[in-house]
């Protein structure tokens, strides 16, 4: 099935579930998250990674209460190996490294800590807390590091109860001009290897 037919196809199974405690639910989050990032304008693959920066909930089947039960699902890395058989890293590691672009913002941004979402708060706990100086600075030097800040904060502001935003269907040509070229690319056949006199002998 083509990639966007499976993103479809993921929101009607399970974009209904609840956003772990959010007043939202996991489709309409990832609907204000991608919509945010069309707002600021940002290029195709932010708003496809702003899309799915969730998806790891959808596909890794952990029930939603996960966090009150003590334990973090690592939903970013289930969403990284989800998404990267079909995108390459300009997508997958906004994704991969947007719980820790929270755990640096709680450690640079001193508002930003008390702004988090009460769940969001619970599960930055399990999530390791927020990061010391010298991982902060460590982070910043990361290749993706502004573009996984830029998702984590439409990521925080995507709860809005009610909001009217586009559907996935406006996602379309973002994620289909954003995916790798399709894989199994026809095989080559390889030149025969010449016989030498060698192995006659
Ligand atoms: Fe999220």
């Amino acid at each position: 099935m083509a990639i966007f037919d499976q993103i479809v196809e993921l929101f009607a199974k399970k974009g209904d579930d609840a956003y772990f405690g959010e007043p939202v639910s996991q489709k309409e989050h990832a609907l204000q998250a991608a919509y945010l990032a069309k707002l600021e304008q940002a290029p195709d693959s932010l708003v496809v990674a702003a899309l799915l920066h969730d998806v790891g909930h959808l596909v890794h089947g952990l029930p939603e209460d996960i966090a009150d039960r003590g334990v973090d699902g690592r939903h970013e890395a289930a969403g990284e190996a989800w998404l990267t058989r079909y995108f390459g890293p300009e997508v997958t590691e906004p994704v991969r490294l947007h719980v820790d672009a929270k755990r640096y913002l709680c450690t640079v941004d001193p508002e930003y800590l008390s702004g988090l979402s009460p769940a969001s708060a619970q599960s930055l706990a399990l999530q390791g807390g927020p990061f010391s100086a010298a991982e902060a600075r460590r982070f910043e030097t990361h290749h993706y590091f502004r573009e996984a800040v830029r998702v984590r904060r439409w990521d925080d502001r995507a709860k809005v109860p009610g909001l009217e935003v586009p559907d996935v269907e406006h996602y379309r040509r973002a994620v289909e001009s954003t995916r790798r070229p399709e894989e199994n690319p026809p095989i080559t056949p390889m030149t025969p290897i010449r016989k030498t006199q060698d192995d006659d002998r």
